[in-house]
């Protein structure tokens, strides 16, 4: 039974900063240029340059450099949020970042020739998975996209317009339509998440968008028998033979963890841009304002969490908040050439300190 470690400030939005490796384009770039941000990992803080002469440092949760390892990412952002999900709660981390900065790499890389360069997703899943042995334990998953508040199943994308609900009785937010996948092996996780991302890749091909114009969220149930405090394996064997004889609901814990690639936070310039691409950054921008300020009432330990302003915020709705986990990465280049996108994904993140 894994013990949820003491939460100093519960319901708040912890945050950490991955800054990504230069790339080709920044070396060739930047040849005149210093960074635009300083990392200071130990302290916890960044630093970013204002113009020549000044620069202001802000804290996070965490800030890590270029070199941090997918592994260390998931340990620390993740394993927690994992670990509370597999106790019983609900939990959500997200990515939030211009395009181009990692938040794919960060939360969805296969990794496929190299199990180093897993990200959270496989991480989180191979966690669950080892965690729900028992043959009344099961973990399942939904995978859609979330592109101008219009809900697509990535599992069988023929489905779209899937409603958001909420259960009358539990508030537990459901996705009617959508397909909900029992996994048995990550092998299998692996291939359905690999052919999500074909489809969401079809689907975008098809209206002329980009996978960066709509956010995937993967939503993970899992389900446990409740087993008392303090027992080894042995006895959590047999706790778990009497759960399955008297198979009673109450008797059953469910937790639920949300995975979300968010889409590039980057700013549309709305004067130069018509049509499909003016509508889009309408719709991005209305789902990150509600989130960004979700997680603004949710620092101020506000009573009222706006969640019903946008798709995304209510379907993020039980699993943030309240006794719900959530980490939020932010995503951001060295380049001082995205000086206004790296400030503007700076700020998103301090909404939450
Ligand atoms: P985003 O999803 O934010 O648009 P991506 O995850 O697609 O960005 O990353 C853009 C490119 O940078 C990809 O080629 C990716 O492999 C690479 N990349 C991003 N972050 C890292 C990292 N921490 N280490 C190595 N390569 C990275
Ligand atoms: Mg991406």
């Amino acid at each position: 039974n894994s013990i949820v470690a003491h939460d100093p400030e519960p319901g708040r939005v912890r945050v950490a900063v991955r800054l990504r490796p230069r790339n080709d384009e920044d070396l060739a770039s930047d040849a005149d240029f210093a960074d635009c941000v300083e990392l200071l990992p130990e302290l916890k803080k960044l630093s970013l340059k204002k113009n020549n002469w000044s620069s202001e440092s802000y804290k996070f949760d965490e800030v890590f450099t270029e070199s941090a390892s997918q592994k260390r990412i998931y340990e620390v952002v993740a394993k927690p949020v994992v670990e509370s999900v597999l106790s019983g709660y609900n939990g959500t981390i997200m990515a939030y970042g211009q395009t181009g900065t990692g938040k794919t790499y960060t939360v969805g890389n296969l990794g496929k020739n190299d199990a180093s360069e897993r990200g959270i997703i496989v991480r989180a899943v191979e966690d669950l998975i080892a965690n729900t042995s028992l043959s009344n334990e099961s973990v399942e998953f939904s995978y859609v996209q979330l592109y101008m508040e219009t809900i697509q199943d990535l599992l069988a994308p023929e489905k779209v317009n899937i409603p958001v609900v909420e259960d009358a009785k539990t508030g537990e937010v459901l996705l009617p339509g959508a397909s909900v996948i029992k996994i048995h092996h990550l092998d299998h996780f692996m291939e359905l998440l690999q052919c999500g991302e074909a489809n969401r890749h079809a689907a975008n091909t098809k209206l002329n968008t980009s996978s960066s114009r709509s956010h995937a969220i993967l939503m993970v149930s899992v389900k446990r028998p409740i087993v008392g405090k303090g027992k080894n394996v042995t006895c959590e064997k047999v706790a778990a033979t009497e759960a399955q004889s008297d198979m009673g609901v109450d008797k059953i814990r469910k937790g639920k963890l949300l995975i979300v690639d968010l889409a590039g936070s980057e700013r549309i310039d709305k004067s130069g841009s018509e049509g499909l691409l003016l509508e889009e950054a309408k719709f991005i921008n209305l789902s990150l304002t509600a989130l960004g300020k979700c997680i603004n009432a949710l620092a101020e330990s506000s009573p009222h969490i706006p969640t019903r302003d946008s798709k995304l915020t209510r379907i993020l709705r039980d699993s943030f908040g309240g006794s719900a986990r959530t980490s939020l990465i932010i995503t951001i280049g060295p380049s001082a050439r995205h000086h206004a996108e790296t400030t503007s994904t700076i700020m998103f993140g301090q909404r939450a300190m």
